[in-house]
């Protein structure tokens, strides 16, 4: 009998909490998993006495919600999306929304629109952010697809999203745009996430090696600095990672654990994406890298005994520079924070122009204000800086943030010099402060590059002092 108001299929970590925080808003909910013991165990445990009902068939699941149905794929990205719904089709009735909640590149969403849209049913691509966690407490939500199902899931989707502002009130969960567009804007969060995480970890790099910190120290200072402009999801975990002992060796936890990232593809499809668009998103770009040599242990292994450099004794900055140093750090991690937030707009305005998506820059970073790992106090400042200027080119250029990089610049490059003298790898505070450098200068040197071209492949050159495309003879010049 149709008596949910809402299906989920997907019963893993994020379903079952998405589920849980659903049902808990007031709404029932039919819940399927492909390996059906899953469901069971999930009735009769964390479901019980809640309202829930377990489905054994997608026909069980489907013919348990109301019409119009609203049924939510919390599943692998992928094939796998495709199998169920195509699965799911043969019981679903015109006017029904399909939602896939998970980490799906765009293009399969904007594909997966128009077919489900000319079966005269509905489809929502959003992205669902903040861990297992979120999903059970309040994720940062960012919707996609066919617009007319919008109004049917809004309700669901702001009461279970987290909220913001002084009230508590608003709502991380707003209508994103057409198609891919929810997707796409969820994978440029999690580039950003790359980025904010590797500059986490080089102002550690810097702090710890550079300035000879203690764990316990660490924690000082990321807990000053959740209390500042970085404050931060991110900074907060960080901080409370540097307390975590390890109960069975001994010693602080962070230190066992071995110097090789993992990583599930989101950062490296962002940064595909902005070399297809070519947009210079560098700082997600290095972040993959950064992961991909740290991945490298057997060589990097080798390589110690190998290469050459300064070898760091630690505390590399002397007791009495130690207050200031700490700041220096703490100024080139929010600089490039901002360069890499810059270039996430950047992208995000490049593929709106491309996919004709009417894009909203100040709804989303409300949207990552809450809920969702790249959560930021920060982000209320990228809001107030779209919602002012829409059309904004770079966040750089807002004066809010040229005046926060102008004052941060002196203590960024000490950090990049001193990290440079030391051997210390920095790539990210690095690449920041060149991104920085590039866009400030009026000149560059691709003048030199245009003429190489034009030597070798007669591919001209344009003029600084007057107009259209010329080519010269280099060799009878030389
Ligand atoms: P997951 O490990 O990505 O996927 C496991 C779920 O997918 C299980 O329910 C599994 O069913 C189902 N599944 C796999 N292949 C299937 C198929 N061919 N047909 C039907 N069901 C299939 O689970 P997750 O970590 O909870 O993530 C779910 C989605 O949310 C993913 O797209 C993920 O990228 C996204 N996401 C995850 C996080 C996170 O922090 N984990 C955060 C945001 C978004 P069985 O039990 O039968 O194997």
């Amino acid at each position: 009998m149709a008596s949910c108001d809402f299906g989920l299929i997907g019963l893993a970590v994020m379903g079952e909490n998405l589920a849980l925080n659903v049902e808990s808003r007031g709404y029932s909910v039919a819940v399927f998993n492909r390996t059906t013991s899953v469901v069971d165990n999930f009735i009769s445990g964390r479901a019980k006495g809640k309202q829930f009902v377990g489905c054994h068939s997608l026909e069980e699941l489907v013919q348990s919600v109301k019409t119009p149905r609203k049924i939510m794929m919390m599943v692998k990205a992928g094939p796998a999306v495709d199998d169920l719904i195509e699965q799911l089709l043969p019981h679903l009735s015109p006017g029904d929304v399909i939602i896939d909640g998970g980490n799906e590149h765009y293009t399969n969403t904007e594909r997966r629109t128009a077919y489900i849209e000319s079966k005269g049913l509905l489809y929502i691509g959003t992205g669902v952010s903040g861990g297992e966690e979120g999903a059970l407490k309040g994720p940062s939500m960012m919707p996609g697809g066919s617009e007319a199902g919008w109004p049917l899931v809004k309700p669901i989707f702001q009461a279970i999203a987290a909220k913001v502002g002084p009230n508590n009130d608003i709502p991380c969960c707003e209508w994103v745009g057409p198609r891919g567009a929810g997707h796409y804007v969820k994978m440029v969060h999690n580039g950003i996430e790359y980025g904010d995480m590797q500059l986490i970890c080089e102002a550690y790099l810097m702090l710890k090696e550079a300035g000879g910190l203690s764990n316990e120290e660490l924690y000082d200072v990321f807990e000053e600095w959740n209390n500042s402009e970085l404050q931060s999801y991110l900074i907060e975990i960080s901080r409370d990672i540097f307390s975590v002992k390890d109960e069975e060796a001994g010693g602080y936890l962070v230190d066992k654990i071995l110097d090789v990232a993992g990583a599930k593809g989101t950062g490296k499809w962002m940064s595909q994406l902005a070399l297809d668009l070519g947009v210079p998103s560098t700082m997600v770009t290095e972040a993959v890298y950064a992961r991909g040599l740290s991945a490298m242990k057997a060589a990097r292994v080798k390589a110690s005994g190998i290469l050459q450099g300064p070898t760091v004794a630690t505390a590399g900055v002397s007791v009495g520079e130690k207050k200031a140093f700490i700041d220096a750090v703490k100024q080139a991690l929010y600089a490039s924070k901002i360069c890499s937030y810059a270039q996430g707009y950047v992208q995000l305005q490049a593929a709106a122009a491309e996919h004709k998506w009417p894009l909203n820059y100040g709804d989303i970073a409300l949207l990552w204000r809450g809920g969702c790992i790249i959560r930021a106090k920060f982000l209320e400042r990228i809001k107030e800086a779209f919602d002012a200027h829409p059309n904004l080119e770079n966040l750089l250029f807002h004066p809010f943030f040229a005046e926060a990089t102008a004052k941060a610049q002196d203590s960024w490059r000490k950090v990049v010099v001193l990290a440079a003298q030391l051997g210390l790898p920095v790539i990210e505070f690095s690449n920041a402060l060149s991104y920085y450098d590039s866009l400030r200068r009026e000149r560059l040197p691709a003048n030199l590059l245009q003429a190489q071209r034009d030597y070798f492949g007669a591919h001209t050159y344009e003029r600084t002092d007057k107009t259209g495309k010329f080519h010269t003879d280099w060799i009878s010049k030389r």
